[in-house]
């Protein structure tokens, strides 16, 4: 999420696994405004539409199709959530927009027209400004630029050994034909490795953000949070990084392991390399921190937010509430709502160290 563009575990098992499809009344539907989107991104742009969302896509209606259902999924966890555990959130009035791109420089593209934004480090974002979610296909990432490029090194290896084993002419000494069926064998499956590791690399990245995103649109449009408000980080960073999901196969959202998340932290705590909690709850906006240390500030805003949800649920509920009454500015002020909210920053602190140093004892929810 990005706020300048105006641009939790063991007790939550039993609730996270009742959760069913969140109940809601039919939205109704919108030509015009699929018509001026429509317009608006241009002539390679589609529309798929979903219950509750607008995917408008420039490639693959496939991919599009899968997102929308990643979207729904993430509606109806977010919902289900919020009603099991009494928050207060209202309908959606109209269905949520969401941009597809397929290629990361289009994307980038989009980004800077559209929301002015122009740090390369988003791979995704939700903007108030427009109320939309926007990403694009990680496949066309750079890191799964460079294993393709891997990739396709091996296979035209393998293509070359082919060749040969082809061109031998009989007769061939057994040994030479067994040492080049072994090399093939050998390269056939560092392909399937590369390939399995390719394709989980980027399921996993692209429902990631898809969920991460949905979630803080879904909190923007739910009255979770308000439009327009710049929260503090941990409260909507923390929110949409306990809704991420890798393995779609597995239940997301509160109460969830998240993985990537845990195994940052717990680094970050082993090498005592955290942001005390006293300079991390007035944070605001990152964007111009290190890469790494951006992963380790959305890391601290998981396991604090799955803290808080945990232990201090109530508070963390009324938070939402008092912030948006009565919002708060400046660092002082930050840590003083932060106190009147959850107690003595120093207590809370010990409270959350210890939480985090169990962390390792929690495994994956089945
Ligand atoms: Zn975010």
């Amino acid at each position: 999420m990005n706020q300048k563009t105006s641009v939790m575990l063991i007790a939550t098992v039993s609730l996270a696994a009742s959760v069913g499809r969140a109940e809601s009344p039919p939205l109704r539907d919108e030509p015009q405004r699929r018509h001026r989107i429509l317009q608006e991104l241009g002539p390679k742009f589609s529309l798929h539409a979903t219950d509750h969302f607008l995917v408008f896509f420039d490639r693959q209606r496939d991919w599009a199709i899968q997102r929308g259902r990643l979207l729904e999924k993430s509606y109806n966890q977010f919902y289900g959530m919020m009603h099991e555990v009494g928050w207060p959130v209202r309908p959606l009035r109209h269905r949520l927009v969401c941009i597809l791109l397929h290629d990361r420089a289009r994307f980038v593209e989009y980004a800077r027209t559209t929301d002015q934004l122009t740090e390369h480090w988003p791979n995704g974002y939700y903007s108030s400004g427009t109320n939309r979610i926007a990403f694009y296909n990680d496949a066309t990432a750079e890191p799964l630029r460079k294993l393709a490029a891997q990739l396709r090194g091996r296979q035209t290896q393998l293509d070359q050994l082919y060749l040969r084993l082809q061109g031998m002419h009989a007769p061939v000494r057994p040994v030479e034909r067994a040492n080049l069926d072994a090399r093939i064998r050998t390269l056939q499956r560092q392909l399937d490795s590369l390939h399995r590791t390719q394709w989980l690399v980027v399921e996993r990245a692209n429902a990631s953000k898809a969920t991460h995103e949905a979630v803080h649109q879904l909190a923007f449009n739910s009255g979770l949070q308000q439009r327009g408000l710049a929260y503090p980080f941990w409260m909507v960073e923390g929110l949409a990084t306990n809704f991420e999901a890798q393995d779609l196969n597995r239940p997301f959202g509160l109460g969830f392991d998240n993985p990537a998340r845990r195994t940052v932290l717990r680094s970050a705590v082993r090498r005592n390399e955290m942001v005390p909690l006293e300079q991390f709850v007035v944070i605001v906006d990152p964007r111009k921190a290190a890469e790494a240390h951006r992963n380790l500030l959305y890391a601290e805003a998981w396991g604090l937010f799955r803290y808080l949800f945990e232990h201090h649920r109530p508070q963390l509920m009324q938070s939402f509430r008092s912030y948006a009454t009565k919002p708060v500015e400046g660092g002082d002020a930050l840590r003083r709502w932060f106190t009147d909210s959850f107690g003595p920053i120093d207590a809370v602190q010990a409270r959350w160290m210890r939480y985090l140093g169990e962390l390792r004892a929690f495994s994956p929810q089945p």
